[in-house]
């Protein structure tokens, strides 16, 4: 009997684990996973960081300075003595039919062991002036080259890819395992899914498994340029990939909560219409009108609403608000308005009393502000309009028909949070809204399973603030400008980062510079406000403040959001380097509310280079797209405000910024996409779909 011939290994696929994967072996599949990559499809996402161009090698009499190749043989390696401890030297030479270049290696101290003197090899590295003061006018020398046996090196492709570190494992490692994996090529299956193939063939992409090769082996006719940029077309392909997935799970999220018909239903006549004209009490902006059509369009269709109102600080977004709920509340459907603090929530109560009071039964509902009788009232619909903070969601409170939910400064709660909102009523319309502008690309990604209103317009007679940018030396000079200001009217805000100093190092916080400050405005009323001050203490003060007895507010940023006090005209934000730069425009967002021309003065410590640009920005701009923007480029969608609690997937491939054209298309395609997963080509997707919404779910529940 003849022995079968030997069975061809299962080809490799994109959820095969590693441990199956040519090259790994138990120990280093461990490693493997402790740095985040379980399966073939984690490792070939790995992109390189960069990639050397090793085409031309040069030889060693054309040497100039700047990376270069060389290929030839090693001589003279010898470690060399150094004084200090853990510091080591290695020299040598590289010898080609040209001549002969010094080579340095620093802290490479297993070097020796790792290559033959008198052998080839190819070498890259930076060439450049030596400081060896012995010969005279300096000489050039290699440093630091990678270098690899001259026999293996010289076949394959010479764009070498750099892989950059994960976990403790380093460059050298992942390109042996990525090489290893592509050597038996026609073994890995990576075609992955037909219909996102097919989407992403429409947009003139290459195949997945053809962009991975071309990243991860890139052909020697390649653009390296492109490749290095990341915007070659296998970048867009994977790109797009990533960027489909995402936005699939937000259209799967989108559809569990809208998928379904609500069951109440919205009169918009010319009744109503007469009661909005009535209550309200300034025209409109044509920003503030087109989004409250949005919003009324939403209302009468059969899904429930699921709209995001993004707008900038003070571009009026609380009369949209009352507006929409007028027309809830005139269907004979009670509304909910939720602030995430008692400050805002007792500010928009007296704002809606105001414009609302004389038709409809309002209640405010906060921790502090709890009355006898008012769930039974809220139960048995009598209270037409709660608004409230988290006790909204905490207490058993039960509506009797909630028609409208609003999530006011949606940034400060999580998903969760507004899913609570959402239960509190039969499948309710909900409109969250925030003042932390963010780019549209960030927004599409942070809150794609949302449909997205602009408020792009400032009511009129707005005056931008004047910023102006101080640094600590000049501290003494913006007080007595404040203390004249104040003399002639003005009220206005000193804002800190901290209460109390956290560390020495010139921080400013109430407790150091409070006092100091007090003594350069005496004669003026003022009045400290911070986090850990009992609520009704902080209460009392805002009030004074808005009713003008308090003129000068110390405080920390508990007055970031929200807060509207239309007298207040000016700002000086004390340890402005320590803010971030969607914080600082917040902040500044609470003067210059009314007519009246505003100002803002940042008083800066010590600052990073960030730092530093962060605050020319703030002075430049009061525009907050145009700040969150630099924001984004600055410091990258990670922990740009307003992402932090919404299950945010960091991306690996895609870049907002770069591929923000590829996100536009993704996301249109995705939710044509969502009601053909069903489809049996697609089960790769739908699995990875059904694993992503059960990742979020669990991060969900862990940080809500
Ligand atoms: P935000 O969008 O920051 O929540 P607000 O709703 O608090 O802004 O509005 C800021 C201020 O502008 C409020 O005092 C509000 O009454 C006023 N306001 C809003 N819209 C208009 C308008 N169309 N005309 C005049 N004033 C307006
Ligand atoms: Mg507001």
């Amino acid at each position: 009997m003849r022995a079968p011939p030997p069975r061809p290994a299962a080809p490799l696929r994109f959820d095969t684990p590693l441990s199956a994967a040519p090259g790994v072996g138990p120990v280093r599949a461990r490693q493997l996973a402790e740095a985040g990559f379980e399966t073939v499809g984690d490792l070939l996402l790995h992109l390189p960081a960069r990639y050397e161009d090793r085409r031309r090698i040069s030889t060693v009499a054309g040497a100039t300075p700047g990376p270069t190749t060389f290929c030839g043989r090693l001589t003279g390696l010898a470690a060399v003595r150094t004084r200090r401890r853990g510091f080591s030297i290695v020299r040598g030479f590289v010898v080609d039919a040209t001549g002969r270049l010094p080579v340095v290696w620093f802290n490479r101290p297993y070097l020796p062991k790792q290559v033959r003197d008198g052998e080839d090899y190819l070498l890259h590295g930076e060439v450049r002036l030596g400081e060896d003061r012995a010969s005279a006018g300096g000489r050039l020398e290699l440093m630091n080259p990678s270098c690899e046996p001259a026999a293996e090196a010289l076949h394959g492709g010479r764009i070498v890819p750099v892989y950059p570190q994960a976990g403790g494992l380093g460059p050298a490692l992942f390109r042996r395992l990525l090489s290893r994996l592509f050597a038996g090529r026609p073994a890995l299956d990576i075609s992955l899914d037909p219909l996102a193939g097919e989407l992403a063939a429409g947009h003139g992409l290459p195949r997945l498994d053809a962009a991975l090769l071309a990243l991860h082996r890139p052909e020697d006719g390649c653009d390296v340029e492109a490749l290095n940029r990341g915007t070659s077309p296998a970048h867009a392909r994977l790109a797009y990939g990533e960027l489909l997935e995402l936005q699939l799970e937000l259209a799967a999220l989108r559809a569990r909560q809208v998928g379904a018909p609500k069951r109440h239903a919205y009169r918009v006549d010319d009744q109503v219409r007469q009661v909005a004209r009535e209550v309200l009490p300034f025209p409109l902006t044509a920003a503030q009108k087109r989004v409250l059509k949005e919003i009324v369009d939403d209302l009468r269709r059969p899904q429930p609403m699921l709209r995001l109102l993004q707008g900038d600080v003070g571009s009026g977004k609380t009369i949209v608000a009352a507006l929409a709920l007028v027309v809830a509340l005139e269907s004979n459907l009670q509304g909910a308005l939720m602030a995430p603090t008692e400050l805002l929530a007792e500010q928009h109560f007296r704002t809606l009393e105001r414009w609302l009071g004389r038709r409809y039964r309002l209640a405010l509902l906060t921790g502090s502000a709890a009355r006898v009788g008012l769930a039974e009232a809220v139960a048995r619909g009598e209270v037409q309009l709660v608004v409230g903070t988290q006790a909204l969601i905490q207490h058993g409170l039960a509506f009797h028909r909630l028609g409208l939910a609003v999530v006011d400064e949606q940034h400060r709660f999580g998903v969760a949070q507004r899913g609570l909102l959402q239960a509190k009523g039969d499948r309710p319309d909900l409109l969250v809204m925030t003042a932390t502008p963010i780019p549209r690309s960030l927004a599409l990604t942070a809150y794609g399973d949302l449909d997205l209103s602009l408020l792009d317009e400032l009511p009129p007679g707005r005056l931008p603030v004047a910023t102006e940018v101080v640094p600590a030396a000049g501290r003494a000079a913006v007080y007595a400008r404040l203390a004249e200001e104040l003399a002639g009217g003005a009220q206005g805000y000193v804002v800190f980062p901290l209460i109390e100093e956290s560390d020495a190092a010139g921080a400013a916080s109430l407790a150091s510079l409070g006092e100091s400050v007090r003594g350069l405005l005496a004669g003026h009323a003022c009045a400290v406000v911070h986090g850990a001050l009992p609520a009704a203490e902080r209460e009392r003060v805002l009030a004074a403040f808005a009713a003008g007895e308090v003129r000068v507010l110390l405080a920390t940023t508990v007055i970031e959001v929200g807060l509207d006090v239309s007298a207040a005209t000016v700002m000086v934000i004390e340890g402005a380097e320590r803010f971030g730069l969607a914080q600082l425009h917040q902040l500044r967002g609470r003067v210059g509310r009314g007519g009246r021309a505003s100002r803002c003065v940042a008083v800066h410590g010590e600052a990073s280079e960030e730092g530093r640009r962060r605050l020319e920005i703030f002075a430049a701009t009061t525009d907050g797209f145009a700040i969150a923007e630099a924001d984004l480029a600055i410091r990258g969608p990670g922990d740009l405000a307003g992402t932090r609690q919404t299950g945010f997937t960091p991306l690996r491939v895609a870049d907002l910024i770069r591929d923000r054209g590829w996100l536009e298309k993704a996301r249109e395609d995705a939710r044509r996409l969502l009601p053909r997963l069903s489809e049996p080509g697609s089960t790769a997707l739908r699995e990875r779909l059904e694993r992503r919404l059960a990742r979020r779910a669990r991060q969900e529940l862990a940080g809500g």
